[in-house]
């Protein structure tokens, strides 16, 4: 039987161990995927090998850790220096990240976006700003606070804080940020979120598995909208095709991972 895991601090919230497991069970694939609780992100690697896995998931805090831990970083993940998902390729930690592409997945329903508004600039900005840049997705970055701009700004994108953001319109706008999570905060002010949702077609939020006050605001103002539900969905299923060495496809993979979120 192979082994997978997650790794985080915390991990008991993953929903990874429900949605893989029941994958690998209607696959009839042999294999088991359980959650590692790593306090220190330097110890990835050696519990990786210790626990003897085939492959493995990375949650907060560690996905830089993670990259910084692989012998190889392959596709997406190289350019945003964030790994999500490790592959064991005969004593080689092959680094990879499905969290945009996953994204990208979760907003395929949208149609065609040309121009798109992040909210945040944390590790999920920095990837999904990366992942349209490449689509050649026109790319705003809206953030709290000025520090955390200077990666945006070395890279081209147009950034601005509260103070300065224009009424521009985009088609969507993206709540990358974790006010909402614990919180009922906005993630910027209700006047200037108010101004551009009412002129934008689509949001979304990366929290998943509740109406954030943002997507509250958007769906007032009757925008259509996702959590970050399907994200988490596109993720895992692009990581499950990883683990289970290409031999099932998406559709079949995403079917039976798609069920876990009825449970
Ligand atoms: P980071 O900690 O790297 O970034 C947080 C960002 O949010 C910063 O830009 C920060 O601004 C901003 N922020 C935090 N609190 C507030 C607030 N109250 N008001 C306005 N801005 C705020 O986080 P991550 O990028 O790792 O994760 C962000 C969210 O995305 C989390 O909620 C996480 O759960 C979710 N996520 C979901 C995934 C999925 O599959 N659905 C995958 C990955 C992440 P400042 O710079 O001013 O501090």
């Amino acid at each position: 039987m192979r082994l997978f895991a997650i790794f985080g601090d915390p991990v008991a919230h993953s929903r990874s161990p429900l949605m893989h497991n029941h994958v690998f069970r209607s696959l009839d694939y042999d294999a088991c995927y359980t959650r590692v609780h790593l306090k220190d992100g330097a110890r990835l690697k050696e519990t990786f090998y210790k626990l003897g896995l085939s492959g493995a998931n990375v949650t907060v805090p560690h996905k830089e850790a993670a990259f910084e831990a692989c012998d190889e970083i392959r596709g997406f993940a190289k350019k945003v220096g964030v790994v999500n998902t490790l592959i064991d390729e005969d004593g080689k930690l092959i680094g990879y990240n499905t969290d945009a592409d996953g994204f990208m997945f979760a907003i395929e329903p949208f149609g065609e976006i040309k121009h798109v508004l992040i909210i945040g600039a944390g590790g999920t900005a920095k990837a999904l700003a990366s992942r349209f840049q490449e689509d050649g997705i026109d790319t705003t970055v809206l953030n709290r606070s000025e520090n955390r701009l200077s990666y945006f700004k070395e890279r081209s994108f147009q950034t601005h804080t509260w103070e300065n953001m224009p009424e521009q319109a985009f088609d969507l706008i993206v709540n990358t940020t974790s006010a909402g999570l614990e919180s009922d905060e906005l993630p910027a002010p209700e006047t200037l979120l108010r101004t551009l949702l009412q002129k934008c077609h689509f949001a979304a939020d990366a929290i998943y598995g509740k109406v954030t006050p943002f997507l509250r605001l958007a769906s007032e103002l009757d925008l259509a909208y996702k959590d970050g539900s399907d994200m988490l969905l596109g993720q895992g299923v692009l990581a499950n095709e990883l683990f289970t060495q290409q031999n099932y496809s998406r559709e079949a993979i995403k079917g039976p991972m798609q069920k876990t979120f009825e449970f």
